[in-house]
């Protein structure tokens, strides 16, 4: 099946997948530096459209047009700390060429951009301690929750849970079947969790939800996840319980307690969640 364009997923992925080995001036904290020639190039050879480019003081700035629209997936570069330019204003949305934009690169940090790339986008597969329950994510989540109240640290036996919240119809089961266990949590309704059968490990929990009630919504546990450093938090809630000795890292929202998702997921992310309730 062709990748499909989620801009959301995409920029998460690139977030983790920028290093080093991509663009000699990555720095932790302004992770997008320089990278926009080889991700201008990896996003038009997976996803197709053009590859435009604007003029910065001495240099040129290379991003996509996917699908008619603008897709500048680097211009984290010009927020974050340490940015070298202004953003782009206005865009000259200059129709440029792959080979402009690689001109100069070593292919070397192409293919290790890509690589990174493809591995973090979905599908992602995860399963139990002892294999009997296995299961697919068909696509990216809607959001990610780093939940600190006492009910997932008592529940996680750790200092908070990470949960995937994801279309249940997106939860493919590849083998075994879960088995739900009702278990108090800090919504009054209690959740329900689904459980390996044998090894007990909990795989995902069903919360009751405003938009869609209780059971179209997969809240997965993220280490449940082959590779869970692809799923980072988008936000912590509940913080006014976190322990004192986690440190925040600035790249996730933070709410004291619980939020409006309808304020805070992107809108794409929400209309998704809205469309479960039709
Ligand atoms: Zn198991
Ligand atoms: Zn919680």
């Amino acid at each position: 099946m062709p990748l499909e364009y989620d801009e959301f997923a995409i920029r998460k992925a690139l977030r983790q997948c920028w290093s080093l080995d991509t663009a000699p001036q990555w720095s932790a904290e302004n992770p997008a530096n320089g990278q926009c020639n080889v991700t201008a190039a990896v996003i038009h050879d997976v996803f197709g459209g053009e590859i435009l480019r604007t003029k910065m003081p001495g240099v040129w700035h290379y991003y996509n047009q996917i699908d008619g629209r603008r897709a500048d997936l680097s211009d984290s570069q010009f927020t974050d700390p340490g940015a070298r330019f202004e953003a782009p204003d206005p865009y000259q949305d200059e129709l440029s060429s792959r080979d402009a934009a690689m001109e100069g690169i070593p292919e070397r940090e192409y293919v290790a951009l890509k690589t990174a790339l493809l591995a973090a986008l979905p599908p992602y597969e995860g399963g139990c301690a002892c294999g009997a329950v296995r299961y697919r994510l068909t696509s990216a989540p809607m959001f990610v929750h780093c939940c600190h109240c006492t009910w997932c640290q008592r529940e996680s036996g750790a200092a908070f849970a990470l949960n995937a919240l994801i279309e249940a119809d997106r939860v493919v089961l590849l083998s075994g079947e879960p088995e739900r266990v009702a278990t108090p949590s800090v919504h009054p309704d209690g959740q329900e969790y689904c459980r390996c059968p044998h090894c007990k490990v909990a795989l995902w929990s069903h919360y009751p939800m405003a938009e869609v009630g209780r059971h179209k919504v997969c809240f997965v546990r993220v280490g449940t996840l082959d590779e869970p450093q692809h799923v980072p938090p988008d936000i912590h809630i509940y913080t006014s319980t976190k322990q004192p000795w986690f440190q925040l890292d600035g790249k996730a929202q933070v709410f004291c307690e619980h939020y409006d998702r309808a304020k805070v997921w992107p809108a794409d992310r929400y209309a998704r969640l809205q469309a479960l309730s039709a």
